[in-house]
Parts: C-alpha cells; sequence; structure tokens
C-alpha cells in the first residue's frame, strides 16, 4: 500500500480500479509493405474502420443518455467523416500505390486534409480538421495492438489517472458516467477539466507529481479528495476506514441540500446571493436542488467543446429558452463562447505562440462575426420569459463594447422584421477578467448593466501566472495584496456607479475567501452547484459585521503568506465550525 498526496480541489470520497488514461496521439512509422500485402492491409484498415465506427457510436449513445439529444452533434460530425468515401479512397490509394502501411497512409492523408484546411481563414474549417484529426488518430489505435489506452479497458466505473487532460476529453469521459474519481499529476485549481469535475461532482486530486508512475492500470484505489490523498493498494482495514468515511460524506452532503431552504441572510441580517455556474444544459435542471438562485455564468463553449463550431440558431434559440423556462423567475446569465487558450479542440491546439493573450474569445469572435451574430441572435430571441441576460468574456476595451452593441442592434432589427423578437431586450453585462477592463470600468459601465468579476483569469492576468500550470500554482494566490487591492476597486467603482457585479470566478465557491469577498462588501456569488450548499452553511453562520471588521486590517500586511494566515486564524477563532468538513472526515 502507498499514499499518494495532492491537492484536493474537487471533494468526494471514492473506493475503485485505476485506469490509465494516455491522451498523447500515437506515434506512428513508416513501413513498406509487398504488393501481395496489399489486400490484408486493406482488409485490416476496414476492419479499424468498423471498430471506430462503433465506439464513436457507443460514445454517442452513453453522452444523449446524459445530455440528450443536442450532444448528437459532437460525436456525429466525425462519424460521417470515417463515412467519407473520399477520405477513405485516399487513404486506401496511399496503400496501393505507394505500398505504405496502412497507419502511416493515414496519417499521409491527414496531413494533407490539415494542410488544404490550415490555409482557409474559416473557423468551421479549423474545426473540421480538429475532428479529422481526432477520428483519425482513433483509427490508427484502433489498428495498432497496445495503442492508445481505451478508457473502456477496465470493466466498470473507474478512478482516471492521468498526467493532464483537457477540457474537451475530461467533457467526453465524465459524460460516459464511467468515472469515479480524477488523479491528476499536474493541473491547475481553476483549470476547465478540475472546474467540470467540481460540477460534475466527479472527486478530485492534482498536483500528486508522480501518480502515473506509482499506479498501474487496475490498481484498487482509494481516493479521498477531502483530505487530498490517493492510496494505492489499500489494505483491508484502510478500505474498511475509507467506505466508512465514504457514506458518511454522502450523508454529510445530502444533509447540506437541506440548506438550501434557508434564507441567503447572515446572522445578522446581510443580504447575499447564491447562483450556479454550468457548462452544459442539462445541469440547468440540478442546479435548483442545490439551492442556486438562478445561473450566474453559462459557459456556452463548453457546448461546442469536441464538436463543430457552430450550433444553428435555431437549436441554441431552444436550449437557451428551455433553460431560461426551467430557471424563472431566477435569472440565467448567459456568456457568449469563451474559446481560445486552453479551451480549444485537443487534436489541433491553438497555433498561436502566446494563446493565453491571443485571439480568445470577444477577440475571436470580432473577426469571425457570423457564429457569433447568430448566438447573440438565439439569446436575444430566446428571452421571451424576460430573465435572460448576455454576458461578453475577456473584455479589454471600450471599442470591443461598442462593436458587441452594434452587433447586438443589428441582430435585434433583424428579429424585429422577422416578427421574432419577444420585446423583451436581454440585460448586457461584461467580464472584468483583464485588469485593464477594471481601471476603465467607470467608462465601461455607461453602455452596459451589470458585471460580472472572473477572478480566475484575473489573477492568472493580475499576476502573470499561468492558471494552468502546476509550476507556479503556489503564485495563484488570491490573497496576494494585488489580488485584495483590485477587488476592493471593483467594489469601490461599481458602488459609485450604482451597478450590480457578481463574482463568478472559483473563489466565489471556496469558504475563506468567499468570506473575504463577502467582507469586502459583495454580495452576488455564483460558483459550480456543488459548492453553493456549504457556502450557504458558512455564509449563515457568520456576521456581515464582524467580517467587515476583520477584512479592513487586510490592509496592514504585505505578504500573501500573512493574509491567509490572519484571515484564517480570526475566522476560526470567531466561528470554529468554518472547518467542520475537514474535521468530520
Ligand atoms: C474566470 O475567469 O474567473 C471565469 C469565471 O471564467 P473562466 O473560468 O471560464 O475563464
Ligand atoms: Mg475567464
Amino acid at each position: 500500500m502507498i499514499r499518494i498526496k495532492g491537492k484536493a480541489v474537487s471533494p468526494g470520497i471514492v473506493l475503485g480500479k485505476a485506469q490509465l488514461y494516455n491522451s498523447e496521439k500515437i506515434a506512428v512509422r513508416s513501413e513498406k509493405i509487398s504488393e501481395k500485402a496489399v489486400e490484408k492491409e486493406i482488409w485490416r484498415l476496414e476492419n479499424a474502420v468498423k471498430k471506430t465506427q462503433a465506439q464513436l457510436m457507443k460514445i454517442n449513445r452513453d453522452l444523449q443518455k446524459i445530455m440528450g439529444p443536442d450532444s448528437a452533434l459532437i460525436i456525429e460530425t466525425q462519424s460521417m467523416l470515417l463515412q467519407d468515401s473520399h477520405l477513405l479512397e485516399e487513404i486506401k490509394a496511399k496503400i496501393k500505390n505507394s505500398l505504405f502501411n496502412a497507419e502511416w497512409a493515414i496519417k499521409e492523408t491527414e496531413k494533407k486534409y490539415l494542410q488544404v484546411f490550415h490555409t482557409i481563414p474559416d473557423l468551421s474549417f479549423k474545426t473540421k480538421s480538429n475532428d479529422i484529426s481526432d477520428v483519425l488518430n482513433r483509427l490508427i489505435g484502433n489498428l495498432k495492438k497496445g495503442g492508445r489506452l481505451s478508457f473502456s479497458a477496465q470493466p466498470g466505473p473507474v478512478i482516471l489517472v492521468a498526467d493532464d487532460i483537457t477540457p474537451s476529453e475530461a467533457a467526453k469521459l465524465m459524460s460516459g458516467n464511467k468515472l469515479l474519481g480524477l488523479v491528476l499529476n499536474k493541473g491547475g485549481e481553476t483549470s476547465h477539466t478540475v472546474i467540470l469535475a467540481r460540477t460534475m461532482g466527479i472527486p478530485a486530486i492534482m498536483d500528486t507529481i508522480n501518480a502515473t508512475d506509482s499506479i498501474v492500470n487496475g490498481d484498487p484505489l482509494a481516493l479521498d479528495s477531502v483530505n487530498g490523498e490517493v492510496i494505492v493498494q489499500p489494505t483491508p482495514a484502510v478500505i474498511a476506514e475509507i467506505s466508512v468515511k465514504s457514506e458518511k460524506y454522502q450523508i454529510y452532503r445530502e444533509q447540506l441540500k437541506t440548506l438550501s431552504q434557508l434564507p441567503e441572510l447572515t446572522r445578522d441580517h446581510h443580504q447575499f446571493h447564491l447562483y450556479a455556474n454550468i457548462e452544459l444544459p442539462f445541469e440547468s435542471e440540478i442546479v435548483q436542488a442545490y439551492g442556486a438562485k438562478g445561473i450566474g455564468l453559462f459557459r456556452t463553449e463548453f457546448m461546442y467543446l469536441d464538436s463543430k463550431m457552430s450550433i444553428s440558431e435555431e437549436e441554441q434559440y431552444l436550449i437557451y429558452k428551455s433553460i431560461a423556462q426551467n430557471i424563472f423567475p431566477h435569472p440565467l446569465v448567459i456568456r457568449t463562447y469563451d474559446l481560445g487558450r486552453d479551451k480549444s479542440n485537443a487534436a489541433a491546439p491553438s497555433r498561436e505562440e502566446n494563446p493565453s493573450l491571443g485571439l480568445m474569445a470577444v477577440r475571436m469572435f470580432l473577426k469571425k462575426r457570423e457564429p457569433f451574430k447568430i448566438q447573440i441572435k438565439a439569446i436575444q430571441r430566446a428571452n421571451s420569459s424576460g430573465n435572460i441576460r448576455i454576458l461578453f468574456p475577456m473584455i479589454t476595451e471600450i471599442e470591443e463594447i461598442h462593436a458587441i452593441k452594434s452587433i447586438m442592434a443589428e441582430t435585434r432589427e433583424e428579429l424585429l422584421r422577422e416578427g421574432r423578437y419577444p420585446k423583451k431586450d436581454v440585460a448586457v453585462g461584461i467580464m472584468l477578467e483583464i485588469p485593464a477592463a477594471v481601471q476603465l470600468i467607470r467608462h465601461l459601465a455607461d453602455d452596459i448593466d451589470f458585471f460580472s468579476v472572473g477572478t480566475n483569469d484575473l489573477i492568472q492576468y493580475l499576476l502573470a501566472v499561468d492558471r494552468n500550470n502546476s509550476e507556479v500554482s503556489y503564485l495563484f494566490s488570491p490573497f496576494h495584496p494585488a489580488v485584495i487591492h483590485i477587488l476592493k476597486e471593483i467594489r469601490k467603482e461599481a458602488d459609485k456607479i450604482g451597478k450590480e457585479v457578481t463574482i463568478c470566478g472559483e473563489m466565489a465557491g471556496k469558504c475563506f475567501q468567499a468570506l473575504m469577498l463577502l467582507g469586502l462588501g459583495f454580495a452576488n456569488f455564483s460558483m459550480n452547484a456543488l459548492a453553493i450548499a456549504e457556502i450557504k452553511r458558512v455564509f449563515t453562520q457568520v456576521h456581515y459585521a464582524h467580517l467587515k471588521k476583520i477584512v479592513a486590517r487586510l490592509d496592514q500586511f504585505s505578504s500573501r503568506s500573512e493574509i491567509e494566515e490572519y484571515l484564517t486564524e480570526a475566522l476560526l477563532k470567531l466561528y470554529p465550525d468554518l472547518l467542520i468538513r475537514q474535521r468530520l472526515f
């Protein structure tokens, strides 16, 4: 039995079997074959195509069970590519005419397609090239014995052990209902893979450094992501102990849910509001059970990751409208596609040298306006219940807001002409997540109705620390004095201009960080649904007046460690039960 420590990033306690996951592309060597071997090579290829089609159909069925019929789009594109006779004929021709092994023929054909697609500036071709690479990689995996590790290698649900996985891979795996837990060597606490795990209630630890070296496929594991540890080959005594803990933890979670009925007031009657962040439409059905009073952030880009770039206006309209009606009278904040950076397709990552400072989110879609217009139009059109708000990510300058507003006016006109405008304008908000935007708040405020603070990116850009890089994760601190300073600045400016502000980064769902935000004067918090009950438990336990006093003293400290230490100590002195979860388990 060995114990591997890691950072607990999505809470839970589970027992299960290990599945190592290798998302790397499979290395392929060129091998010459004889003319006699051509027929056999083509037979091998055709068999692999059949196997790949069967796998895609299965993934499609699993996705649909969890995410509903809309998810069909994700896999159908790849399946259609495999049915495309041109693509297969080209691969076969390479085998026949150049006498290459099937794997190499596939790689050569892929190269040719990608070269052509990359010369076309249309975004949909970039996605198409992602799909081609992904499906051909799967095809090669099915040709090679012992090639790509198949996720279904272990029967039954598993605990996935990986170096790191991309958000699109994670979405696919998690939707298959086969994931009990996640153990990552690397990762980032605010990475989208981890955010997705939290939303789906999948226990996860990261930053283990070497879990993939110490764990082999099929190893029994006990994952305790409350305390940040995975135990490999646990003894019967440890299994018994973990089973009891796991049961107790489930009961604790259920008890927390009963808090959803409590009013959103601190002990001294200071009002706060808790909303949910969602990544996929189906989650909207569960958030109210966790006590969310609306959806404060719908990260729509997750609908597109690993699928084709543009879902039609009609499809989007139906999705948005049904969520808005489900959640009514509470608000639904729909964020337009925040693509780019780590949210691009795994098979064809961004080719920019510095994607975090590059063409992303609104920047990308002000250049490629068609999918942006379609999304905005669908959002405006879906607002018949009047509770939809639109949110634009990664705003840097006022010109972007002007451009967006003019697109919104255009789509509004079009809808009015078509007789499809629901008469209710959507409220317009922007994300404050680039420090420059914070400095411009009072100017930006003229054209918009509300702000949403994305603390994940705000910290990343303010401190120049990659939010996904575990090497520098020690620096990614919400308690850095500069972070506190900028948050205060936001609060002060927003008060002056009287505009609503919501915090929607991961800070909103973390006990001490959220308490600090409450003390700084923020009242609207949007977080993963599972965190809502826990935050409600702590917020309803404290006095706002106490928090304000504690937070007012933070100015005297110059380092993140002093601030964190002081805040934790001061809060625990007044409210020793804040850490009850850690004490119980
Ligand atoms: C953020 O940056 O804090 C945020 C909420 O957006 P995302 O995590 O999707 O980048
Ligand atoms: Mg962000």
